[in-house]
């Protein structure tokens, strides 16, 4: 680029005489203007002297020449045209500046051509390209729904792909999730105790433990074992139990209940092995620490709503039964629990321990008749364990073994009585009997009112005493309605000794009032009958045999197909609402039983 330093120089002395020209610096170069192209010589050598003076430096030119004052144009004498252009003006003129030809180096030509016509697919990228590249939405559309597609693929994918994250939970009833075998113990030549203990189960325990209802004793429940090589899956009832120790010297577990949330995730099934059965063979034939696939919780009974469920729960047992705490005190006016009966053979007994052991048992007392081929089959803790729930007061085990020749009769099954809560129907019921049983009382006592003035009683007078009854009775809460019907039952409220003896034997329904003398000091020998029982033992020995006594208002049976036939009848199950349809037969319909209160476990 030129440097745009414009220079300007004068030769010649104003009225000198001399030819006057003027010379510049362009840049770096010099050009000079005057008569013709020649420079006069003297002026040359005078410019040559001043040239000299500033060649090395363009500032020096811009000095006015030593004596003189500055110039004016009109003392500069336009040049003469040297062609046939026209002379120049007054002022400069100015020869132009050579410049260098620099080639480009590249060139782009412009034609002006007719262009070709366009190919129709060219037409037609061109349109489509057009319609959707119209709006920012048109542009955004094809990144959306890609995204829309694959979020859809990731979601089904992660829906039908099974995925068992192992820390979200201990049980999970659609997808089978994987626990160890982390104990094993044969019992005799085809009973096992198999403990199973859910893979992680510290870090899943600490997350969530077990929904409160698996180990409450409000239902009772199975879980799906699956065979992994073939498609098959059995149900198998976990037991709230697991193995803390093992006895040096016999070799026997010592087994614990599961009493909180850290101690769940592990559980023991009481297995009996098939010699051709598939997956009973398998599973108690795995090693320590072998998979197994667990599905879960079935629930296979769920025990109905009593009135006593919202009042504190029954403690769970103690594997030391003095350590069991008693049972709460209920207010007497709330329906007793009711008492149950359970017919099971084998491995069926497995529900009701299930339900026995575990934390919040039902309140009510359990008749337990259990069929086996011999003694040895019961593992030995289990047998203590029934035998401390006997001393607590919560169940009583009659052991049938067919190896004795013995086998469940007619006899070992009582007549049902009703439910101490029917809910509704109950508090019906129960208004009736109050109204009969006041109205009976005010009729008598009318009645001997007036016999004592020698009148009799008029009907309408009868009438105004029921309508009266009727308007009182109606009035009154269910509470009391419950209370004034219900037959007076032994409470922790009522501490022995505060009745006479004749009171009690009444109560138990003792006739021979001797009897019921020995019979009270066997109940309770050694407690103080103005104390409150420190445990459950304690306040079983004032309870027993009231409890005893009860007739059951509900059955269990659960066993082999042929066992539960002849305790109760065939079971049909709906395959659509999968429920046990059929009528109840065998045993159980020759005392009387019917449907709504007998459960088949099958
Ligand atoms: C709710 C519930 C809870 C259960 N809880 C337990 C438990 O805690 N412990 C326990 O050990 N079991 C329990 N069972 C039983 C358990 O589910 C299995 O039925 C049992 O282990 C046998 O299964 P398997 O595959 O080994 O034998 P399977 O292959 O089913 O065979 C069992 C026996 O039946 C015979 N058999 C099979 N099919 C027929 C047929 N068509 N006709 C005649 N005989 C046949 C076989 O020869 C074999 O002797 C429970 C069952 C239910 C429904």
């Amino acid at each position: 680029m030129i440097r745009s330093s414009l220079i300007f120089r004068y030769s010649g002395a104003p009225n000198s005489g001399s030819r006057r020209g003027v010379s510049f610096a362009l840049g770096s170069r010099w050009y000079s203007s005057g008569k013709g192209d020649k420079v006069n010589p003297k002026d040359k050598n005078q410019g040559d002297d001043e040239s000299d003076k500033s060649s090395s430096d363009g500032s020096e030119a811009l000095a006015a020449p030593k004596n003189s004052p500055h110039p004016l144009v009109s003392d500069f004498s336009a040049p003469r045209p040297t062609s046939g252009l026209a002379p120049m003006p007054d002022g400069i003129q100015l020869s132009k500046p050579k410049r260098k030809y620099v080639p480009r180096p590249e060139y782009e030509r412009v034609t002006f051509e007719y262009p070709r016509p366009e190919h129709p697919a060219e037409t037609l990228r061109e349109t489509i390209r057009q319609k959707y590249t119209k709006t920012s939405w048109h542009r955004v559309m094809p990144s959306v729904l890609t995204a829309v597609v694959f979020g859809w693929i990731f979601y089904t994918g992660y829906s039908v792909l099974p995925h068992d994250d192992p820390h979200t939970e201990l049980l999970n009833k659609d997808t089978f999730l994987r626990y160890y075998v982390t104990y094993k113990q044969k019992v005799d030549d085809d009973h096992y105790l198999i403990e199973l203990s859910r893979e992680l189960r510290s870090s899943v325990v600490s997350k969530v433990g077990f929904r409160s209802s698996m180990w409450d004793g409000k239902n009772l429940w199975s879980v799906e074992i699956a065979k992994p090589d073939i498609n098959v899956t059995r149900n198998y009832t976990p037991l709230p139990l697991y193995v803390a120790g093992v006895d040096p010297d016999s070799g026997e577990p010592h087994m614990r209940m599961a009493r909180n949330e850290l101690e769940d995730g592990k559980f023991i099934l009481y297995v009996k092995k098939y010699g051709d059965g598939e997956v009973s063979k398998w599973l108690t034939g795995l090693n320590l620490l072998a998979e197994v696939q667990v599905r879960g919780p079935i629930i296979e009974h769920e025990f109905g709503f009593h009135p006593l469920d919202k009042f504190d729960e029954r403690p769970q047992m103690s594997y030391i039964p003095s350590e069991t705490p008693p049972d709460p005190e209920y207010p007497t006016h709330v329906p007793k629990p009711d008492k149950y009966v359970y017919y099971g053979a084998g491995t069926g007994i497995a529900p009701i321990l299930q339900a026995l052991y575990s934390r919040n048992p039902p309140k009510g007392f359990v008749e337990v008749y259990y069929s086996l081929r011999k003694e040895s089959e019961v593992p030995a803790q289990i047998r203590r364990f029934n035998y401390f729930l006997e001393k607590l007061g919560r169940a009583k085990f009659h052991y049938i073994y067919s190896s004795e020749g013995k086998m469940l009769m007619p006899d070992d099954v009582p007549k049902p009585t009703l439910s101490t809560f029917n809910g509704y129907r109950d508090l019906t019921v129960a208004r009736e009997i109050l109204k009969q049983k006041l109205l009976k009382e005010k009729l008598k006592e009318v009645q001997s009112e007036k016999e004592a003035g020698g009148v009799k009683m008029t009907t309408a007078e009868k009438h105004d005493i029921e309508l009266q009854i009727n308007t009182d009775v109606t009035n009154t809460a269910d509470t009391e309605v419950i209370k004034a019907t219900l037959p007076p039952r032994v409470t922790t409220e009522e501490p022995l000794g505060q009745e006479s003896i004749e009171q009690k034997g009444s109560r138990f329904g003792l006739s021979n009032i001797t009897a019921s003398i020995s019979s009270l000091l066997h109940i309770a020998p050694k407690l103080d009958p103005n104390e409150l029982p420190e445990n459950a033992l304690q306040q079983y020995h004032i309870e027993k045999r009231e409890l005893e006594r009860r007739r059951p208002a509900w059955a269990l049976v659960c066993g082999p197909a042929g066992y539960v036939n002849y305790v109760s009848g065939e079971p049909h199950i709906n395959p659509e609402v999968m429920e046990d349809d059929a009528e109840i037969g065998g045993l159980l319909k020759d005392k009387g039983w019917d449907k709504k209160h007998v459960k088949r476990l099958v």
